[in-house]
């Protein structure tokens, strides 16, 4: 076997970056480690600036011909990349779980399909993208969505592939060459991926992958000019240094952040519901950019809430992703973990009570946690800890549980519990989130906006908004007249 490749989960993985259409190593490597026990996956190609400014040029390289492809050939290539993903699914699946330890079963019911939707959907839209002409005193209005050019695509580990693709397959389908880099606790799969898209026939240089630590090769990207779009999902202290690096040449940002999404518990709704909706809320060990892990419960049915939540969060099974029956994996690194302790343990000096959890499990795992007696003004209510940790507070009045609801500086999610139409009208009217969801959770589209106000994030992805953040919109306005007739 070649020394570049590392077998993870029985899948053969090459670790160099995909450069132009071709594998390259780096001098240096970085060890990839699976959150589930500790074990080495693989030394991975640790990218320097100049690699990373190769990157750029081959994506700079392959744009006028990618641009210049027809969208139906262009489309066609995005259906074979998916029809890739859909065969290479099951190994997708477990490499995912072995590198980011989220549930083997999620990633192959849920995230691989959603995977290979990403490609289909949007190469099915941008066949269909297309605006009405209008005249303006008899002047025809003509609006184009036209390539942008070179992009940087930089990714989180808590969804790795779901959320990369999600912006490498409008980012193609528009017409654009990519950069994309995988956050260095998850390599695996964009690695996968850049074989699928070559076997399906992308040509070189269209999608480059480069692996390695943001703090040594994100200025390179970020800060590069020839880089016409730049979008980012992960934390917001990162957000805020790549658009610094990005007003240097005005490069047009997407940011996709983090929240502290509330979850609104009314006397009227049925609380079993509000009760599951609540506990689900530890999935992926809490590391959900939309999880609404603060639960705000009206005070009438506290006690009932808390009762039934306690019966149900006590029956959750954490243990090894890979099994069946598993309902909450490990965290993804030693670091999260110990972030995610000194929240609970600030917490708790502060005066809060761990009703359950509260405490490190063995290994990488960390107990679910709900938290009780905590200040609105609090760090724990105020930041995101992005792992299994709840907060719990009540409210007596509409209006009040609307305000703590707001009262963060995120605006990504909120999702509500309750009986009442009128007043999920009126309340959702009143939420500052991206996305609201009514008795239910999770429930996504790919042709509804989704992004977050506030600190949550700048722009939106999902149909229609992918297109506009990727291309350069023109409008070409041509006059009734002034043609030479040579009828
Ligand atoms: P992070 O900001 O630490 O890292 C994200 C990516 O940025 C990684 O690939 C990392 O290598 C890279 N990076 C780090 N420093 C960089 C730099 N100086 N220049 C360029 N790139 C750099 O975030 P994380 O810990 O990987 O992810 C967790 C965060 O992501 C949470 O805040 C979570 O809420 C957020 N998130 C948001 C969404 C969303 O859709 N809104 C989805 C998932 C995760």
């Amino acid at each position: 076997m070649s020394a570049h490749l590392t077998t993870v989960a029985g899948v053969a993985v090459d670790t160099r970056h995909w450069i132009g259409g071709e594998r390259v190593a780096s001098t240096d490597t970085f060890t990839d480690v699976s959150p589930i026990d500790g074990a080495p996956l693989g030394e991975i190609s640790r990218a320097t600036a100049s690699e990373a400014a190769a990157a750029v040029a081959a994506a700079k390289a392959a744009f006028p011909g990618w641009a210049a492809t027809p969208r139906a050939e262009r489309a066609r290539l995005l259906h074979a990349v998916a029809a890739g993903v859909e065969r290479r699914a099951e190994e997708l699946a477990l490499v995912e779980t072995t590198d980011n330890g989220a549930l083997l079963r999620s990633h192959r019911r849920g995230v691989m399909p959603r995977v290979a939707h990403n490609f289909r959907f949007f190469a099915d839209r941008l066949l269909g993208l297309e605006h009405e002409d209008f005249t303006t005193r008899d002047h025809t209005n003509h609006v184009t969505w036209d390539p942008a050019g070179p992009c940087v695509l930089i990714t989180p580990w808590n969804a790795p592939l779901m959320l990369a693709t999600w912006k490498v397959a409008p980012a193609l389908a528009a017409g654009n060459t990519v950069v994309l880099k995988p956050a260095e606790w998850t390599p695996l799969t964009a690695s996968l991926l850049a074989d699928i898209a070559a076997e399906a026939g992308l040509p070189p240089g269209v999608l480059n992958v480069v692996q390695g630590y943001g703090a040594e090769i994100g200025d390179a990207l970020t800060g590069h000019p020839d880089v016409r779009r730049i979008s980012f999902t992960g934390s917001v202290p990162t957000a805020r240094h790549i658009a610094a690096r990005a007003a240097a040449n005005l490069t047009p940002l997407s940011l996709e952040l983090g929240g502290k999404s509330p979850l609104l518990v009314f006397a009227d709704a049925d609380l079993d519901l509000a009760v599951d909706l609540a506990v689900e809320q530890y999935d992926n060990a809490g590391q959900v950019c939309l999880a609404a892990t603060r639960l705000l419960v009206e005070e009438a049915v506290a006690e009932e809430f808390l009762h039934r939540f306690v019966a149900k969060a006590s029956g959750l099974r954490q243990g090894d992703p890979r099994e069946e029956g598993t309902d909450i994996g490990p965290t993804i690194h030693p670091r999260q973990l110990e972030k995610i302790d000194g929240f609970v343990q600030r917490a708790r000096a502060a005066g809060a009570r761990a009703v359950i959890g509260g405490h490190r499990g063995p290994g990488q795992y960390y107990a679910p946690t709900l938290l009780t007696g905590v200040r609105q003004d609090s760090e724990v209510v105020q930041e995101e800890v992005f792992g299994p940790v709840l907060t719990l507070q009540t409210f007596r009045t509409e209006d009040e549980a609307v305000a703590l609801a707001n009262d963060t500086r995120f605006g990504l999610a909120a999702t509500l519990a309750t009986g009442d139409r009128e007043r999920a009208d009126r309340v959702t009217a009143r939420l500052v989130a991206g996305t609201v969801w009514v008795n239910c959770f999770f429930v996504r589209d790919l042709r509804a906006p989704f992004g977050g106000s506030r600190r949550s994030g700048v722009g939106r992805e999902g149909d229609v908004w992918s297109f506009d953040f990727f291309c350069d919109l023109k409008n070409t306005v041509t006059a009734p007249k002034g043609w030479q007739d040579h009828g």
